[in-house]
């Protein structure tokens, strides 16, 4: 672990002026006198340990002022940046008002680490890729040449993508990221001119097709101040499964979250989204179209799961995600309806 210094951020303008670089950009072309930013620290620490980056600074964010407040109107949810997973998973309203996103929240990680991830820590989290994360390995997303996940004989790929993955096949970290996608949810930030501006984060994350160095469209000095949510509508209902190897906790081998609008057991709007299908969460917008203004029964909950893994390309070990998949969504479906 190479020695860096450290910067307390006192405030937001403190912060976008004191970082040059993202871990990303870092990672991908190392600089050698980055100043990065850090929050709960889980995610940017581990990348120093596995000697992945070696920033000059890093400006702790964790204790800016005002960062760190949750609230609820008929505007819907606000979430500071630096309210942790265990705050947002203790909050009144997110237990009663956003079912899914509680659910999400309080399948990540352990106890301990919920205590300390941020919400914008947990978005801009890295992959968990074991080549990404092995310095031995140059992986696409590290300048390198090649996908080691991908080879149908070496590649140790039973966790990784089968939609959307024809270059780079490892999934995005964030299961919380697949319901805050779902609520149709949005980042507020602050760049270093002090400018800001809200992304839905539909258009937050980054696919490897775009750009393979990054999973966000964060740019050195983009700091999140908060996250938002739509109030939710009249008789909405929401679903959320995380499947994992091991319950006391692990990463999701397939998370889908389901908001939708009902009347009576007609489904007035939808959204389904999925977590470690692709490299980064995606909504299934054809499986939306086959349950979208008719009444949601068993047999569009098949046809809408079938439909949503129709474009798989399973790897050479995980076409078990295929029916997976598909019996979380005809589940989640039914359990709405
Ligand atoms: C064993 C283990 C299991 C886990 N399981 C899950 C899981 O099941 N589901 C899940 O969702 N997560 C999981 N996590 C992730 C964890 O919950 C944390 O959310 C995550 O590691 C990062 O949060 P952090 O606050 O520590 O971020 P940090 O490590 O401080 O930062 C992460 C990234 O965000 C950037 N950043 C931080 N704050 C800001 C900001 N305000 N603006 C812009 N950029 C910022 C940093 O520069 C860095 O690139 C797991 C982690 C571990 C170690």
């Amino acid at each position: 672990m190479n020695k860096f210094s450290w910067y307390e951020a006192k405030s937001v303008e403190d912060a976008v002026k004191q970082v040059n670089n993202t871990v990303s950009e870092e990672l991908y072309l190392p600089s050698g006198k980055a100043a990065i930013f850090k929050s709960g620290g889980i995610d940017v620490l581990d990348l120093v340990k596995e000697g992945l980056i070696q920033p000059k600074t890093i400006v702790n964010v964790r204790n800016i002022p005002g960062l760190n407040k949750i609230s609820f109107d008929d505007n819907g949810l606000r979430i500071g940046a630096n309210v942790t997973l265990a705050e947002i998973e203790g909050n009144e309203a997110v237990k009663t008002r956003y079912a899914a996103l509680h659910e999400a929240v309080a399948h990540a990680a352990t106890p301990q680490l919920r205590n300390m991830s941020t919400i914008a820590g947990n978005l801009a989290q890295r992959t968990r890729c074991w080549y990404f994360r092995s310095s031995d390995h140059p992986c696409f997303r590290k300048g390198g040449d090649k996908c080691f996940a991908k080879h149908s004989e070496t590649g140790q790929n039973e966790n990784h993508a089968i939609l959307e993955n024809d270059r780079c096949v490892s999934v995005y970290a964030s299961s919380v990221a697949t319901a805050l996608l779902a609520y149709q949810g949005s980042v507020m930030i602050t760049n270093g001119k002090m400018e800001s501006r809200q992304v839905p984060l539909s258009e937050f994350f980054v696919a490897p097709d775009q750009d393979v160095s990054r999973e966000n469209i964060l740019e050195p000095n983009d700091l999140i101040t908060e996250i938002s949510v739509p109030a939710p509508d009249m008789n909405t209902k929401s679903y959320y499964s995380k499947q994992v190897q091991r319950a006391s906790y692990d990463w999701s081998m397939a998370d889908v979250a389901i908001v939708a609008q009902m009347n009576g057991d007609t489904c007035e709007k939808i959204t389904i989204t999925l977590g470690a299908a692709a490299p980064i969460p995606i909504r299934a917008y054809e499986a939306e179209k086959i349950v979208l203004n008719k009444k949601i029964n068993e047999e569009r909950a098949t046809r809408a799961a079938k439909v949503a893994m129709e474009n798989a390309k399973p790897l050479s070990k995980n076409s078990y995600k295929l029916p997976l998949f598909e019996s979380i969504i005809k589940q989640g479906l039914l359990e709405i309806a």
